[in-house]
């Protein structure tokens, strides 16, 4: 499997994703809004789109398709219920789906709602796994419920979905936002020694050749996915009094989310 992480440069700082098959050059595009950049790069590499994934129906992840869809005839897979609001999508996909790449590639598709209702991450269980999550989850954070979302989702597609994977996924998101992330960690966390030595990198970063962090880094770095740690439940305290000693996951998720939305 053939991975390219293609930044956009753009003011949503999304990612794109190509995805191929080493032995025929078939490729897959992940949410390509800026359908050019996808194409040279695409054309550079030698590789032919064959496929576009949108992994929810949000404008930034699917104004290309149509362009792109134009120059190379590729199929559109999105989640079932997206397709309508999507609009020109070949295949609707449900949990447990496998998306095919040439010979060598299988995704699954993972039903992941939350920051939309209708949401796909896409695994890849290859020898060093990949986790495409478009919106879901982001390096070091949590995407926002504000457009169609439910935070309950969120939390329970993170605690009971992503959580779950192996640790050594690596994880390619819609967006680079990760340094802003990690000076959320760190504001909820300031001990967290992880998160301030990523944050010295991530300042530094080319986004062209961005960090990938695994799913490992992310349970160090993520406060949406350290909901038990002592020291962010004390903060978060001091805030929301209401929380308790002993809060459950589900509701500092929840205040984490909060926090985050005027943060
Ligand atoms: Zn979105
Ligand atoms: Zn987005």
């Amino acid at each position: 499997m053939l991975i390219e992480q293609i930044w956009t440069a753009n003011a949503y700082r999304n990612f794109h994703y190509l995805v191929a098959c080493a032995e025929t050059g078939e490729a897959l595009a992940v949410d390509p809004l800026d359908w050019q950049r996808c194409l040279c790069v695409a054309k550079a590499r030698g590789w032919q789109i064959r496929q576009i994934l949108n992994t929810h129906e949000h404008r930034d992840h699917t104004g290309g398709n149509a362009r792109l869809v134009e120059a190379t005839q590729a199929k559109v897979l999105a989640h079932a219920q997206a397709a309508a609001r999507i609009g020109g999508v070949d295949r609707g996909l449900v949990e447990g789906d496998i998306i095919r790449i040439g010979r060598t590639v299988e995704l699954r598709c993972l039903d992941t709602p939350g920051h939309t209702m209708t949401h796909i991450c896409a695994l890849a269980e290859a020898e060093v796994p990949a986790l495409f999550c478009g919106d879901t989850l982001f390096n070091a954070g949590a995407g926002n419920c504000y457009n169609g979302g439910k935070p309950e989702l969120l939390y329970a597609t993170f605690a009971h979905r992503l959580a779950q994977l192996p640790d050594a996924t690596r994880v390619y998101p819609g967006h680079e936002y990760l340094a802003r992330n990690l000076e959320f960690t760190l504001d909820r966390e300031p001990g967290n020694a992880a998160a301030a030595a990523l944050l010295l990198a991530a300042r530094n970063q080319d986004p062209a050749a961005p960090i990938v962090t695994t799913l490992y880094d992310e349970k160090q770095i993520n406060a949406f996915l350290r909901t038990a740690e002592p020291a962010i439940i004390a903060r978060l305290r001091e805030r929301c009094p209401r929380l308790g000693a002993a809060p459950d996951a589900c509701a500092v998720f929840l205040a984490l989310r909060e926090l985050r939305n005027s943060w």
